[in-house]
């Protein structure tokens, strides 16, 4: 018989347990500061190594853990739940970068740059353009080979992680003439002569998640850094997209259970026309359909996750997982802020924070249209 989806291994018990207590040990607590002052704790990211969740698949042999993408799912779900501001650093390091060397580096650059990974180096993902967002692939970054190395030009923006990263995952295009055909992937070095961070934004919601212009001016990136072929890095960029947003659905459903939790904890406690409000029948619908949701959206994000581990076509259902996910986390974590009355809007109760943090999920990796899109495709693909 087949097991239910939401039915977990040993192994993925015990990983899903250990990354909960950790959520509500080191999270939690300091989540309303870290969004306060937009950044993380300096002692924050090691522990999330030390915890094991920045090479959850990357191989054991390289200081990973040799787990499954669905293990990354279960990790940035739990964390999302007590801070999704974290949860996105785990998010890219995993799904995207370590996700994108996995499958496509050679082997030498792979161990090289993922045994890092796995020890003490946080990495970014560099698609995005101040032009091209939607439209990735009209990037301007440009790369030109240069002896044994490229010198790359443009400017990256809204960069994840950039902040504490140590390497850069950067789309550049190294023969425009061919499109988006020349688009590259190269592993780019904080450090590297001509290559600073830039200006970091100052964001609605996981605050705390640092989000940055990088420019490039002749960086000189050795062709031993070259991910995979010239001309692949489209393909690189697609690839890793298409499963990177299962996690980002995996994100918001942690966010609307959280503010599911939040919500079921505080009409029990708050007291109204002598009752605690969690006795009133309209509440409990709310909390009911709430919990609907999120049991639905989490249905579609392991669906798609199981579906990405087992081999099979996924490309469908993760972009309705992401789709739908976010639609409920934005709804949810509304009706939670209501459910708190006068205090849910203040910052007194971490709900209002959820619901900021909830925006980002119908905009990063794909906007809803897109999703929609890619949607639309796949039925008239039939
Ligand atoms: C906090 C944050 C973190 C991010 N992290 C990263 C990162 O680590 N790496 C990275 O590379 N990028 C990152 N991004 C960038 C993100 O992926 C883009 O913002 C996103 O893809 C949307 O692009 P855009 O902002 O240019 O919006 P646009 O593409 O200009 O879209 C604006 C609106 O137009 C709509 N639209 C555009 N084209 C169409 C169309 N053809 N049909 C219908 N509607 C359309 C969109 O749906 C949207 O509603 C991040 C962004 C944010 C805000």
């Amino acid at each position: 018989m087949r097991a239910p989806l939401t039915a977990l291994s040993e192994e993925e018990e015990i990983f899903r347990d250990a990354v909960r207590a950790f959520a509500a040990r080191e999270l939690a607590p300091r989540a309303r500061r870290q969004d306060e002052q937009g950044h993380y704790d300096p002692d924050l990211v090691p522990k999330l190594f030390e915890l094991g969740v920045m090479a959850i698949e990357t191989p054991a042999e390289w200081g990973g853990g040799g787990g499954s993408f669905f293990l990354s799912v279960l990790a940035i779900e739990e964390l999302s739940r007590a801070d999704a501001a974290v949860a996105v650093l785990v998010d890219a390091q995993n799904t995207l970068v370590a996700n994108a060397l996995l499958r496509f580096a050679a082997p030498e650059l792979r161990q090289r740059v993922l045994s890092r990974m796995a020890k003490d180096t946080v990495a970014s993902y560099a698609l995005s353009e101040a032009g091209s967002g939607s439209d990735a692939f009209a990037l301007q970054t440009r790369a030109v080979e240069d002896g044994d190395s490229y010198l790359i030009t443009g400017r990256k923006l809204w960069i994840t992680n950039a902040a504490e990263a140590g390497v850069f995952l950067v789309m550049a295009n190294a023969n425009p003439s061919a499109g988006y055909r020349g688009i590259t992937s190269f592993v780019v070095e904080r450090g590297t002569k001509g290559f600073t961070i830039g200006r970091k934004e100052d964001k609605l919601g996981i605050r705390a998640s640092s989000t940055c212009e990088l420019v490039l001016d002749a960086a000189r990136v050795p062709k031993a850094n070259v991910v995979g072929k010239i001309g692949q890095g489209y393909k690189i960029a697609i690839e890793t997209l298409n499963e990177g947003r299962i996690a980002i659905g995996a994100q918001m459903v942690g966010i609307a259970q959280g503010a599911l939790d939040d919500a079921l904890a505080y009409t029990a406690e708050r007291r109204q026309f002598g009752k605690a409000i969690g006795s009133f029948q309209a509440v409990q619908f709310q909390l009911a359909q709430m919990a609907t949701e999120v049991e639905a959206a989490r249905l579609m994000v392991y669906n798609a996750a199981r579906l990405k581990d087992a081999g099979a076509s996924f490309l469908m259902q993760a972009a309705m997982a992401k789709l739908f996910a976010s639609q409920i986390a934005e709804r949810v974590t509304s009706v939670a802020v209501e459910l708190f009355g006068g205090v849910g809007y203040t910052r007194e109760y971490p709900v209002e924070k959820r619901w900021r943090d909830a925006k980002i999920g119908k905009i990063y990796e794909g906007t809803s249209n897109m999703q929609l899109q890619t949607i639309a495709k796949q039925l008239q693909k039939g």
